[in-house]
């Protein structure tokens, strides 16, 4: 049995979805302790029992320690079977992070699945939506599989509420390249908002096209929702090249001006425009599983957080395969498995 102490590296919430998810795929049980213990209210939260239960549902795996506040969980993987599923994640937690608990083991497991995934859509600290259609899947497509992603009800932090479906037609994951870019195709941007004052998204819309003085003028818009799909507000910006696209979100909150958190999105944008890599800082530590789970590969990624480090940790636990991170003279860092 793998033994994590889940208070080492980024010691959050991702150690406990990424540990399922190898488990799934390798067959090795594992236990963490201190369970998210560098959160400041450590253990599990009722999104990370969501995504362990999902994790139990498509295998049968037997799970102990499953609880809300708990701090040690221990895994005894199944059988991931393909099929239809459908999980809710009780309050507002991310359904796009009970994906990134499941979509390994199913696109691994031998035929289609169909998901439908009801909670968060758009959370802060987790994939909105838009990225894991436009970012993070064309990599996995690249890679063989089909993954087809549907939003059809936006769900806003604390409220929640939101529904996706999932269609996965398996197939074994190959090893790629994601060194370049390829060339600038466009850059887009939207505001979109529910059930709060349209000033709040003018306001961020207004300021983005300030800071992004480079972008077309029509290339940032606002789009209002049904207002029972709030409240909730969010500044999406996106570039787009031929080989991957990168969106950079701004997720409105209660204490911060619109202005500022669309200066700090526009900020992040300008900064991957300017860096070479593939990879943006999110959409690195999300292609470290499927990436070792291709049994080889490489992408180029900006300065490496504390996330993708420590799921490089735990893929190589979970599967002896060695990844590697090298700084290029550019700047980016090249890594390989
Ligand atoms: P905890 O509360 O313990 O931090 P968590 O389960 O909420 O845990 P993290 O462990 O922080 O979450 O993992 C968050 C995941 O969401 C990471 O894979 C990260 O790449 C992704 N993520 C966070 N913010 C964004 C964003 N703006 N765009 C794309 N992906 C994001």
């Amino acid at each position: 049995m793998i033994i994590i102490d889940g208070s080492e590296g980024e010691g959050g919430g991702q150690i406990v979805r990424n540990s399922c998810a190898l488990s799934l795929v390798t067959g090795e049980p594992f236990r963490i302790t201190h369970v998210r213990g560098k959160r400041s209210k450590p253990g599990l939260m009722r999104q990370h029992v969501t995504a362990v239960e999902a994790a139990c549902v498509i295998s049968g795996a037997e799970v102990r320690g499953l609880a809300v506040g708990s701090s040690e969980l221990e895994f005894r993987p199944g059988k991931a079977e393909p099929g239809e599923y459908h999980f809710a994640v009780g309050t507002a937690g991310s359904t796009g992070l009970v994906l990134q608990t499941v979509l390994m083991p199913l696109i691994l497991a031998g035929g289609p699945s169909r998901l439908v995934l009801e909670g968060g859509t758009h959370n802060m600290l987790a994939p909105p939506f838009d990225f894991i259609e436009k970012s993070f899947l064309p990599v996995i497509e690249r890679m063989g599989p089909k993954v087809r992603a549907r939003i059809v009800r936006h769900g806003f932090y604390p409220r929640g509420g939101g529904r996706i479906e999932i269609d996965i037609e398996p197939a074994p994951l190959a090893a790629i390249e994601c060194i370049e870019r390829g060339v600038a195709q466009g850059v887009a941007g939207q505001a979109m908002f529910a059930g709060v004052p349209f000033d709040i998204a003018d306001r961020m819309v207004k300021r983005a096209a300030k800071d992004l003085p480079d972008w077309p003028e029509n290339a940032l818009c606002i789009r209002e929702l049904p207002a029972e799909q709030g409240p909730g507000v969010i500044l999406m910006l996106e570039a787009r090249y031929a080989h991957v696209t990168e969106v950079v979100s701004g997720f409105g909150q209660l204490s911060v001006p619109a202005e500022r958190l669309a200066k700090t999105s526009a900020a992040r944008m300008k900064g991957y425009a300017e860096a070479q890599a593939f990879a943006g800082p999110y959409l690195a530590d999300q292609l470290i599983l499927p990436f070792v789970l291709a049994g080889g590969g490489a992408f180029t990624t900006v300065k490496p957080s504390q996330h993708t480090l420590t799921a490089i940790d735990i893929a190589q636990r979970f599967t002896g395969r060695r990844i590697t991170l090298a700084r290029q003279p550019a700047g980016e860092h090249l890594l390989t498995v």
